[in-house]
């Protein structure tokens, strides 16, 4: 890797274009995933690169917090906790960066039939859980008529969209289950996909062998299932010590600077150059770029002062959907769901907790052990971020402790930590999705998405045909390294330094 020159940010007003030599660095915008994997690619095929980062933290969505300063400190994810066996991406990375050895299972939703679901009335273990719900959802069925293997596949199926989907598709679900996933299912020979003596059922194996069965769902939870079967599988990984040791070891791979604290507030599309206007320390200042690649969420972006971007390429910022997530984490004296036969998973909480994860401890366990009390998406996700944060930890405790009393003992819980990165200001939204739309709808909004707008180009899961996934930013990244290098000559010998009088300033 040559020598790469310190970039100049000149304060507005100052100097303009003229004096500008030419340069080959690519400027990249944002500091997840997508961003940092995007510079490592570039500097891999010899461009140089420019990372600048609005907020203080580099990872983005992937967001490991730490309760202590020790490196063993006990630590919550709140952002992305799990890489499924499948993302091939996300898993070359993770072996290229040194990070096999740290792969552990990660255990799920139904991974622990110890843990939880929440009931009408009170709360069962999930052992126990398929009774329950087969006698729910009896009650609101047309007839009586169906294969006890049917009622299961039903009970099955509630029992992981309520945890995990939005309460529009928790709705849509009960709607399709009367109208005809019921009767679908009913004709098909369920008894495989019963396991444990009829208390549990093979959801991702029944779907895999008939995915028919899907096509019995509506949009936008026909959508929303291929996620569900992912977060629920059994082939999900994390990484011992925290999904943020993926974005620190790209960060060290790294040669060119990673300025933080580089707050993006407007792009402008020129044919022969991008104009980036930024606040630097709350100061206002402009750059001018040969090649920007923006990684910055759409729903950052539609936010910020955008020109000589064609209507299409606004239309498709302003309307790719982005559902809210927020998480809460309770950092606890120790591990009390353990001395209760809990060892991993998670429950379905209902409430407005939805999901409540009981993550290893992977530090000393005298540092106490950390819950994960609530993870929700969409609506509730949405309602509890609107929520001071303390109003926040008192709801979800509150909810949580009819379940959990252990939680209201004195000294039990030692802090809390929790992000709603639907109100977070760099990101504006949990993940963009592609529920309702086909699959060529969804690769049409991928390709606009991913479309540059003259030399400025686009990353981010948003980019990718797996949003919501660190393995679709990553994929947008490597969609985004192609397209530049097609237009940046890598291997140009570097310019001669020029000095620029009129952006030296500031
Ligand atoms: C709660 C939650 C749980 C998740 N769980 C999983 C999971 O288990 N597994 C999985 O694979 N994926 C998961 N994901 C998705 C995954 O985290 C994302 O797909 C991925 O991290 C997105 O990376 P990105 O680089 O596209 O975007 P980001 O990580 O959002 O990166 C964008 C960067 O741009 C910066 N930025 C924003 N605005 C500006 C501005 N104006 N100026 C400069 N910089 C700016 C941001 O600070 C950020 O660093 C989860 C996401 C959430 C929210």
């Amino acid at each position: 890797m040559g020598h790469i020159r310190s970039p100049l940010d000149h304060p507005v007003g100052g100097g303009g274009t003229g004096g500008r030599r030419p340069d080959r660095t690519v400027v990249i915008l944002g500091a997840g995933v997508a961003g940092l994997s995007a510079a490592y690619e570039l500097e891999r095929l010899g461009v140089p690169v420019e990372v600048l980062e609005g907020s203080r933290r580099l990872g983005g969505r992937i967001h490991t917090f730490r309760f202590g300063d020790d490196a063993d400190a006990p630590f919550a994810e709140l952002g992305a906790m799990r890489i499924a066996a499948g993302h091939s991406n996300a898993l070359r990375y993770v072996a290229e960066l040194g990070l096999a050895e740290e792969l552990r299972s990660f255990h799920s939703l139904l991974a622990d039939k110890n843990a939880y679901l929440r009931t009408a009335e009170s709360y069962v273990r999930l052992r126990d859980a398929a009774r329950q719900l087969i006698t729910e959802i009896r009650d609101g069925l047309a007839h009586d008529g169906y294969h006890p293997e049917t009622l299961m596949f039903g009970a099955w199926l509630t029992l992981v969209v309520d945890a995990i989907a939005p309460p529009d598709q928790r709705q849509d679900l009960r709607q399709d289950l009367r109208s005809r996933l019921l009767d679908h299912a009913d004709h098909l020979n369920l008894a495989p996909f019963v396991r444990d003596g009829g208390s549990a059922f093979d959801l991702h194996g029944l779907f895999a062998a008939h995915p028919e069965l899907r096509e019995a769902c509506r949009d936008p939870l026909r959508g929303f299932l291929d996620d569900i079967l992912v977060e629920t599988s059994t082939e999900l990984f994390r990484l011992r010590g925290g999904m943020d040791q993926l974005v620190r070891r790209l960060a060290r791979r790294i040669h060119g600077p990673i300025r933080r604290q580089h707050e993006v507030v407007g792009l402008e599309a020129r044919p022969d150059e991008v104009v980036v206007q930024l606040r630097i320390d709350g100061r206002p200042a402009v750059r001018h770029c040969s090649e920007v690649l923006c990684t910055l969420p759409f729903s950052v972006l539609r936010g910020l002062r955008l020109t000589g971007f064609s209507d299409e390429k606004l239309r498709i910022i302003n309307n790719v959907h982005y559902v809210p997530a927020t998480k809460v984490a309770l950092h606890c004296r120790e591990a009390f769901w353990q001395r209760e036969g809990i060892n991993g998973g998670a429950s379905s909480s209902g409430g407005r907790v939805r999901q409540t994860y009981y993550p290893p401890i992977d530090g000393d366990p005298a540092q106490g052990a950390v819950l994960l009390a609530s993870y929700s998406v969409g609506e509730d996700a949405e309602l509890l971020g609107r929520m001071s944060s303390a109003a926040r930890y008192a709801a979800v405790l509150a909810d949580l402790a009819t379940m959990h009393p252990q939680l209201l003992r004195p000294g039990m819980v030692l802090n809390a930590r929790s992000l709603a990165w639907g109100q977070f200001p760099w990101s504006r939204g949990g993940c963009s999705v592609h529920w309702g739309m086909d699959p060529s709808q969804a690769e049409e909004q991928r390709m606009l998405a991913q479309q540059p707008e003259g030399r400025l180009y686009f990353a981010g899961e948003h980019c990718s045909s797996r949003p919501a996934w660190i393995d679709g930013a990553i994929e947008s990244a490597l969609d985004a390294v192609s397209r530049i290098v097609m237009h940046v000559p890598a291997t140009l010998p570097e310019m001669p330094e020029e000095p620029a009088p009129a952006e030296l300033a500031g």
